[in-house]
């Protein structure tokens, strides 16, 4: 079958009721016999208080015929809608309802009230009429009760004001002001109600008090639903020609396609007579008619309870599809297609904040199902409005397909688009409805799940991004602003770890303090400057002499430098130190004010220690700065080492430390007594043999 280029004339309702398929039905008749498709569109979705933006776009569309608005449709609950329609262009026609200059397709009231009054006041000789009125002010309720009051007074019957009830076209209001009336005691031969479900309300008052219908009491409804044909007894009526109407309304929107001009236009109402009004006794045909369209009432019923239960037991896209085949095949939809739209940005939880500028040109079919069966989907992208991918326009040609957009939580995010069944409209009904809420709530937790998976992607990024700039700031705190090399806090935060009682404990650890020589001299000579450049030579000399990774070299402060070897012993550090020495010597850097050399030099102390649970690492600074200080005073130039292999602890005892360390005279007594449990580590026979202090190389 070629594909439609016909683009479709767009019905406007609010929901599908009796009215809606009568009318619908005659509209789509006239529509195809002229080879133009029928789109009914649900204006609005439940729980939102704009007109969905698929239906804005459809009457922006240049493709959209036409328009035809229902009566429902028509009362425009929301302003956005009529401004839309006047500024389309498009040709409108209005169905119950005036608006504008659009040309409007009315049912007359009045044949058919005029036709009832006659067959219940001269047919039937009722004289003791009630009257229920329809919803308070409705025109169609007024016109009703305009030819009632009329019709009465031609033959002289009174009306009695307190037989005029308030039904408001329901059967709950009509059903309890008829029983307050009868219970007052008021004599009632025929009961008016002005539609057909007040009617079905005043009959289950004169049901339970008693009476029959239509033995002792007269009763009639208006609007011929199909409730009124199948109830018990079945109900005189006034049919509206419903399909009348909405075949006028096609064929002056037609008219109005074409160019030509469209008059407004009153279909005559006309009455049927059934049961409730008839004394005659009815036939077994009439009887089992009766019966037969009950049964399929009922039916219906049982199905719409199956279909809320299958929807309700839905969680994922995949059940909701799941489900639909075998409950499309029950209530005898043919077609069915859900279209699912990417949401628009603006979420809170979006990711990069990329907005959805092209949403509505990004919808895409997740369902279709056609004949009986559920075909396989493309993943053809199309533009919201178009409802369908091209490849399945011609579905338009098939009969009349109902749009029902669908939103999670005011957001748009598709339509459910299916053919409508006139015989089973209230299944029609029930899917528009429970279909979109399943799959507002499937998308609403599945969205509250991506929103969850977007946010702890966030974190993780987030927690990078966090560590990276924390890692930096670390390594900024810990370095040296001159010379770029680790700070002495860096040293501090490396003994601590060092000397951690669980992970340092039973590691030998070697300290090796250095200063440079006469440096004050050196900046009186040569300027700050330069003696700052200096210390840059003397880092960069210094983190060359090292040669692991998990050693540590520092400016320990001023022209003070220290390094830190893990796994060390004292023989490491005096290595190192011979190694910064050899490098200082190569960068002969000229001080020729100095009393040691003619270049710069630097002494400095080695000491070692292993760690054990309570060590405190000031021992082992103390010890390295009283190597260092020895080499001071024995010449400079120099590497002192540390008195005995594990630390100052011995050296102390022996009183031979007398450095100033942390503003205390680090005496003997007073280390042992500040670092009570500092104890040697006895085991380092390396370490043992190492030269003491005293025997500080060149
Ligand atoms: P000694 O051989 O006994 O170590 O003598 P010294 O002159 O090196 O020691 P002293 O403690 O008397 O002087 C240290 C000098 O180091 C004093 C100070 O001006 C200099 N100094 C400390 N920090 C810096 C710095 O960042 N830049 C420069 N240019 N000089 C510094
Ligand atoms: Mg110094
Ligand atoms: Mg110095």
């Amino acid at each position: 079958m070629e594909a439609s280029t016909e683009r479709p004339v767009v019905a406007l309702v609010t929901g599908i009721g009796a009215y809606h398929v009568g009318v619908i039905d005659g509209a789509a008749r006239v529509l195809a016999e002229r080879g133009v498709p029928l789109l009914v569109v649900a204006v609005d979705t439940f729980e939102s208080d704009r007109t969905p933006e698929v239906v804005l776009d459809l009457l922006r569309d240049p493709g959209t015929r036409g328009v035809i608005a229902l009566a429902d449709a028509a009362v425009f609950q929301r302003a956005d809608l009529p401004v839309a329609l006047r500024g389309s262009g498009l040709p409108v026609v209005t169905l119950g309802i005036k608006f504008g200059d659009f040309p409007c397709v009315v049912g007359d009231n009045a044949a058919g009230m005029k036709a009832l009054m006659v067959h219940l006041l001269d047919d039937c000789g009722a004289r003791r009429l009630v009257l229920v009125r329809g919803t308070t002010g409705h025109r169609d309720s007024l016109e009703r009760e305009r030819v009632f009051r009329q019709e009465c007074a031609k033959r002289g019957v009174a009306v009695d004001e307190d037989r005029v009830i308030e039904g408001q076209f329901r059967a709950k209001p009509t059903y309890d002001a008829l029983r307050q009336l009868l219970s007052e005691g008021v004599d009632v031969d025929a009961v008016v109600a002005l539609n057909d479900p007040s009617a079905f309300g005043a009959l289950s008052a004169l049901t339970d008090h008693g009476l029959d219908v239509p033995h002792d009491v007269l009763l009639s409804g208006f609007d011929d639903i199909p409730e009124a044909r199948s109830g018990w007894p079945p109900l005189t009526t006034v049919d509206q020609r419903l399909g009348e109407q909405g075949a006028e309304a096609a064929i002056r929107l037609l008219a109005l396609i074409e160019g030509r001009a469209a008059t407004d236009l009153s279909v005559p109402s006309r009455l049927v007579v059934r049961a409730s009004t008839s004394r005659e006794d009815v036939t077994t045909e009439e009887i089992l008619s009766s019966a037969r369209s009950l049964q399929a009432r009922v039916t219906q019923q049982e199905l719409a309870v199956q279909i809320s239960w299958d929807m309700a037991n839905c969680h994922t896209l995949d059940d909701v599809i799941t489900a639909l085949e075998p409950c499309l095949t029950q209530i005898g939809v043919r077609r069915c297609f859900v279209a699912i739209t990417p949401q628009p940005g603006s979420s809170p939880f979006e990711e990069d904040g990329a907005p959805g500028e092209a949403v509505a040109n990004r919808t895409v079919l997740v369902f279709a199902f056609r004949d009986g069966r559920t075909d396989p989907v493309t993943g053809e992208v199309f533009r919201r409005h178009e409802v369908l991918p091209s490849s399945l326009h011609r579905e338009f040609d098939e009969g009349p397909l109902l749009l029902q957009p669908i939103s999670v939580e005011g957001r748009e995010r598709g339509h459910l688009l299916y053919e409508i069944n006139s015989e089973r409209h209230v299944l029609t009904e029930a899917l528009r409805i429970e279909l979109p809420r399943t799959l507002e709530m499937v998308f609403s937790s599945q969205e509250m799940k991506d929103h969850a998976a977007v946010l702890e992607r966030l974190v993780v990024r987030r927690t990078r991004e966090l560590e990276r700039v924390n890692a930096e700031l670390r390594r900024s705190v810990m370095r040296d602003g001159l010379t770029g090399i680790f700070n002495r806090r860096a040293f501090e935060s490396f003994l601590e770890e060092a000397f951690d009682p669980v992970t340092g404990t039973g590691r030998q650890l070697a300290l090796l303090m250095i200063d440079v020589d006469q440096f004050k001299a050196f900046n009186d000579r040569y300027g700050h400057l330069a003696g700052d450049e200096v210390l840059r030579t003397v880092a960069s000399c210094l983190e060359q002499a090292v040669r692991s990774d998990r050693d540590l070299a520092c400016r320990y402060g001023g022209e003070e430098f220290a390094v830190i070897l893990w796994d060390s012993g004292v023989e490491g550090a005096l290595a190192l130190g011979r190694r910064f020495r050899d490098l200082l010597a190569a960068a002969a850097i000229a001080h020729d004010v100095s009393t040691v050399a003619s270049v710069l030099t630097a002494s400095a102390g080695a000491a070692a220690m292993t760690v054990l649970p309570g060590f405190d690492p000031a021992v082992l600074i103390a010890s390295a700065d009283q190597a260092l200080y020895r080499a001071k005073t024995e010449g400079r130039d120099r590497i002192g080492v540390a008195d005995g292999a594990h630390g100052s602890l011995r050296g102390q005892t022996r009183g031979s430390g007398t450095r100033r360390v942390g503003g205390d005279d680090a005496d003997g007594t007073q280390g042992h007594a500040r670092h009570p449990r500092v104890l040697p580590a006895p085991r380092d026979g390396d370490a043992e043999s190492l030269p003491g202090p005293h025997q500080a190389e060149r």
